[in-house]
């Protein structure tokens, strides 16, 4: 069985090695599908594990599975993500990205989850990066940007400025489903910042991958 403790251990920043505690993603995911370390597991339908290219351009990083999630195990295939997603084709940022949540178990009525269920879940989401090792990291929501950096600002205060994470920058923007409540496209308007701000991913991906 293992220990929460050997996989923060592993994971501390006093390391520069960036060691994993799973050596592959099957191994990680097959550990997750089985995890009962927080009450999140108790209410889950499924355990929700990253999908998408495992060697993407960029990884998003949302809050938590919501129903649809829970339901068929895979993050952002509701409709925010299919919202995200329809975003990302816009941008010719769709066919090289990876799928994750900062939780891997639907908290109930589609609450934020708590710090302690965030804490209990990150060695699986670390592990996760390591492995993936994404160009770009989008975080979408505050939750997310709180989760893996431990930066809490609000979104709006924090969207459009590059973060870093172990030496990969990070992009954090409005949620899907905020932009779904707030449907205007005027200049200014939290979707038009959006745009903005996957272009800008856009820009860093091609000027990081011309330059390697
Ligand atoms: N679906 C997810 O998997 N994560 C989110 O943050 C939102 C929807």
């Amino acid at each position: 069985m293992v220990r929460q403790t050997q996989l923060f251990e592993l994971q501390s920043g006093k390391s520069t090695q960036k060691l994993t505690f799973y050596s592959s993603l099957e191994k990680l995911n097959f550990a997750c599908r089985r995890c009962d370390r927080c009450s999140l597991s108790q209410k889950r339908q499924q355990v929700v594990v990253g999908r998408g290219n495992i060697k993407p351009g960029i990884a998003i990083v949302g809050e938590a599975p919501g129903k649809l999630e829970d339901k068929v195990g895979q993050p952002f295939v509701g409709d925010s993500g299919k919202f995200l997603l329809k975003m990302l084709q816009a941008v010719q940022l769709d066919s090289n990205v990876y799928f994750s949540n900062i939780v891997r178990c639907r908290p109930p009525d589609n609450r934020k989850p708590y710090a302690e269920e965030v804490k209990t879940c990150k060695p699986y989401l670390i592990d996760e990066l390591r492995l993936v090792k994404p160009k770009i990291i989008i975080c979408a929501g505050a939750t997310a940007v709180a989760g893996l950096t431990g930066k809490r600002e609000s979104i709006t205060s924090l969207r459009g400025k590059w973060l870093d994470w172990e030496g990969t920058a990070i992009m954090p923007i409005f949620h899907p489903a905020y932009l779904l409540r707030n449907p205007s496209l005027q200049k200014g308007s939290p979707k038009w910042l959006t745009w903005h701000d996957l272009i800008k991913v856009k820009l860093k991906l091609e000027k990081i991958s011309t330059s390697v």
